[in-house]
C-alpha cells in the first residue's frame, strides 16, 4: 500500500514538473517572439524561479498523488466520469464553484502572507522575482506552496467534478499563472478593460500587486479584492 501511494506520489510531482517546464517554456518562447529582450539580463532570476517551482512541483506533487490513490483504490473523490451523473448546467458551475474556492483560499491566505513577519518566511522568494517572469508561475518558499498544495485535492474529495471538468480547471490554474506573471498582457484589451475585465484577474491586475504589494491580492477574480477594497485596478504591462 505504501509501495502504491508512494508511487502515485511521485508520478504525480512529475506530471506536475513537466507540465510546469513544458508550459512555462512555451509561454517563455512565446514572450522572446512577441516581446524580444523582455527578460534580456535576468538568467540568475529565472533559474532561481525554475528551482522554487520544481521545488513546489513536489510539494504539489504528494497530496495530489495520495488523493489520487486514494480515488483509484478507494473511491475516495466525488470526481464523476459519466456525463450523466449530473445535468449537464453542472458542468460550468462546477467549474467556477472550484475556481472561486481556489480564489477565496488564495485571498485570504495571500493577504495573511503580507503580513511582515510572515511575508519574510513564507512569501518573499515570490515577491524576489523583479519583475517576474513567465518561470515564476510556481515559484514559491515551501511554506507558500504547501498552503496552495492541499486546495484542489481537499476539493475533490467535496464538490463532484466531472473529470474533464477537472482537467478544464487544472490548465486554467496553469495558464493563469504564468500568464498574470511573464510581463505582458495576452488577453484583448477590449476584453480586459470591459465589464467583465473588472471582475477578472489578468497580467496587468497581477503585475500591479508585484510593483505595489499592498493590493490586488486575488488569483483569477477581483471580487475580494472589490469588496475589501484592495484593488487598485491595472498596471500597464
Ligand atoms: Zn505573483
Ligand atoms: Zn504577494
Amino acid at each position: 500500500m505504501l509501495a502504491a501511494i508512494s508511487l502515485s506520489a511521485i508520478a504525480m510531482t512529475a506530471i506536475v514538473g513537466l507540465r510546469y517546464l513544458l508550459t512555462s517554456g512555451v509561454f517563455a518562447w512565446v514572450t522572446s517572439r512577441k516581446k524580444p529582450g523582455l527578460y534580456r539580463g535576468m538568467n540568475k532570476q529565472i533559474r532561481s524561479e525554475i528551482g522554487w517551482s520544481l521545488l513546489s512541483a513536489a510539494i504539489y506533487g504528494i497530496p495530489a498523488g495520495i488523493v489520487a490513490w486514494g480515488w483509484q483504490a478507494h473511491g475516495w473523490t466525488r470526481i464523476y466520469e459519466s456525463w450523466n451523473d449530473y445535468p449537464l448546467w453542472y458542468l460550468p458551475l462546477s467549474v467556477f464553484l472550484y475556481l472561486f474556492a481556489h480564489d477565496t483560499w488564495f485571498y485570504w491566505s495571500h493577504r495573511w502572507m503580507h503580513i511582515p513577519r510572515w511575508f519574510r518566511i513564507a512569501h518573499a522568494v515570490h515577491h524576489a522575482s523583479k519583475p517576474p517572469t513567465a518561470w515564476a508561475a510556481m515559484s514559491f518558499h515551501p511554506v507558500e506552496a504547501l498552503s496552495g498544495a492541499f486546495i484542489i485535492p481537499l476539493l475533490v474529495l467535496i464538490i463532484p467534478i466531472h473529470m474533464a471538468m477537472l482537467g478544464v480547471v487544472l490548465a486554467i490554474m496553469t495558464i493563469m499563472g504564468i500568464t498574470n506573471h511573464m510581463g505582458w498582457e495576452m488577453f484583448p484589451r477590449p476584453l480586459v478593460h470591459s465589464r467583465l475585465g473588472y471582475w477578472l484577474i489578468t497580467a496587468s491586475h497581477h503585475q500591479r500587486h508585484h510593483e505595489n504589494y499592498k493590493c490586488n491580492y486575488g488569483l483569477y477574480f477581483r471580487f475580494w479584492d472589490h469588496l475589501c477594497g484592495t484593488d487598485r485596478g491595472l498596471s500597464q504591462p
